[in-house]
């Protein structure tokens, strides 16, 4: 796959679509000369070296990796176009294209009936989730784990809506115990669970939590912006496969948010919600006196809250699938190579004699420490502070993120340690790029080599 010759078909093929409506002169007011473009794009390429280098190995911190080709040159070669998939009547061919690409997400959760869209990103695919949540539930509130993105707790506040967290295991997945007498209160009407959170890559039990969806008779709404796809690891052979249990009872929830610009090889713009009950749409009718003038078939805009969006992305998301569909043997092989990356690193910081295992890795993120002495909470922050510092600077760079962990988390794992302080800094690596598999004993001996110094 040569990026360069498929930048230049994209260019080309939309040329020759557009020479077809005849020759027309730019406008002055638009035009530049490539010297003054020269100089801008030599400034503007400097500026883009101030970044980190996700598409390395090396790089092993936050969720950060680039678009897969076909991405790249779909969103490229759509954008030249720059359709609004807002109303069919901006672009009808992305349009069909999102429409596509989203039944496929909706066959890869087993739903057997589905109305969903693309958004701009998880955040505003779970507001969505928890929009259509609160117009079914007037009055109740919603319940999240304690681990979960700090998005829903905000998204309470501006629904107007009361937020109520619920404490997680020593797992970090939520306890349904705890659920079950929050829901004996009547006060909460939908439950957030996460397959994946994005600290520790937890997999909440959704399976057990839908008999307390019909006791109690409360919505059950999936975030799985950053674990949804690995869905196709359910059941899977080998080391990489994962208990099948959480991920088929997604097919039995009310609505699930996946993040395509997460695992699903996606530039950022591309997150995802779909609702099993196609009779949500209702809650967004609305009239637009601008749009929907060209056909009488649904328009995306009619069931999205955003307005404009990104024909672009659509397009990116169709011809990755149609290259890696969302199937097992398809993206399901990208997102294995990275499990079997977290759990080879596990391996490996368990043997260690200055590396600890903070948590054991449930998806592709691992979480881990300088097993420092005395054994302090303080001394823990300070440790992974210096090496995730550290790693970032000489001539043999590793990047990492870090993860708070509060002293209750903390001392849940890891009963010896002591809790002089509120909680610490953990290393953590979220090992999603398919590449990771193959740099996992570099990555170690580094990271060692870091703890190993003071
Ligand atoms: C990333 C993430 C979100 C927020 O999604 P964005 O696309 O960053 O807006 C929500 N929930 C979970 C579990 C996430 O990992």
């Amino acid at each position: 796959m040569d990026l360069r010759y498929w930048m230049g078909r994209a260019t080309d093929a939309i040329q020759e679509w557009a020479d077809a409506f005849g020759p027309y002169p730019a406008h002055a007011s638009v035009l530049v000369d490539d010297d003054r473009f020269a100089e801008a794009f030599e400034e503007f390429t400097g500026r883009l070296s101030d970044n980190y280098p996700f598409f390395h190995p090396r790089y092993a911190g936050q969720m950060l990796k680039p678009p897969h080709p076909a991405a790249v040159v779909g969103y490229l070669t759509a954008m030249l176009i720059n359709p609004n998939n807002h109303a069919l009547d901006g672009g009808p061919a992305t349009a069909r294209m999102e429409r596509e690409a989203v039944a496929q997400l909706a066959a890869m959760f087993g739903y057997d009936t589905h109305l969903g869209h693309l958004t701009t990103s998880g955040t505003i695919a779970n507001l969505e989730a928890l929009f259509v949540a609160r117009e079914l539930h007037p009055g109740q509130g919603i319940a999240y784990s304690s681990d979960a993105h700090y998005t829903h707790g905000r998204m309470c506040h501006v629904l107007g809506m009361k937020g109520h967290p619920v404490r997680t295991d020593d797992r970090g997945r939520m306890d349904l115990d705890a659920l079950d007498d929050l829901l004996r209160t009547g006060e909460v009407g939908t439950v957030v669970l996460t397959t994946g959170t994005t600290g520790l890559g937890a997999v909440d039990p959704v399976h057990e939590a839908l008999t307390l969806k019909e006791r109690y008779g409360v919505r059950i709404h999936v975030d799985g912006a950053y674990g949804g796809f690995f869905t196709l690891l359910a059941g899977a052979d080998g080391p990489e496969g994962l208990l099948p249990e959480p991920w088929r009872a997604i097919a039995r929830c009310d609505s699930i948010v996946v993040d395509p610009h997460k695992h699903g090889l996606q530039p950022y713009g591309c997150g995802a919600v779909l609702f099993r009950d196609p009779g949500v749409g209702r809650f967004y009718l609305h009239d637009s006196p601008y749009t929907y003038f060209t056909s009488t078939e649904l328009h995306l805009g009619e069931i999205s809250l955003e307005c404009s969006r990104a024909g672009a992305s659509a397009a990116a998301l169709w011809l990755t699938f149609r290259l890696l569909p969302p199937t097992p043997q398809g993206l399901g092989q990208v997102l294995a190579a990275g499990r079997r990356a977290a759990l080879n690193w596990a391996e490996l910081i368990t043997a260690s004699d200055v590396l600890r295992l903070y948590q054991h890795p449930e998806l592709d993120i691992v979480t881990y420490f300088p097993a420092v002495r005395p054994a302090t909470l303080s001394a823990i922050d300070a440790a992974s502070a210096r090496v995730l510092a550290d790693g970032m600077t000489g001539p043999d760079p590793v990047f990492l993120s870090t993860l708070k962990a509060d002293r209750e988390a903390f001392t849940a794992r890891h009963a010896g340690i002591t809790a002089d302080g509120q909680g610490a800094r953990v290393l953590r690596s979220v090992l999603m790029k398919p590449e990771s598999e193959h740099h996992v004993k570099q990555l170690h001996a580094r990271v060692e080599e870091l703890a190993r110094t003071r």
